[in-house]
C-alpha cells in the first residue's frame, strides 16, 4: 500500500506519492519550494497536507 497527496494549491495539478507519510510531506516540501515558493509550510499547513494524503 502505499500513499498519495495531490498538491492542495489551486490549479496545481500536482500529485505526490510515496510509501509513508514522512516521505509524502518531504516530497511536498520540495515541490512547494520549487513550485510554490510563496507557500510558508507552517504546522497548520503541514496539518493541512496530512490530511489530504490518501491510501492507494
Ligand atoms: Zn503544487
Amino acid at each position: 500500500m502505499s500513499k498519495e497527496l495531490h498538491c492542495v494549491v489551486d490549479g496545481c495539478e500536482a500529485t505526490i506519492e510515496a510509501e509513508t507519510e514522512a516521505e509524502i510531506l518531504e516530497q511536498a516540501e520540495a515541490h512547494a519550494a520549487d513550485a510554490h515558493p510563496e507557500l510558508e509550510l507552517d504546522e497548520e499547513t503541514v496539518e493541512t497536507l496530512k490530511g489530504h494524503i490518501q491510501e492507494t
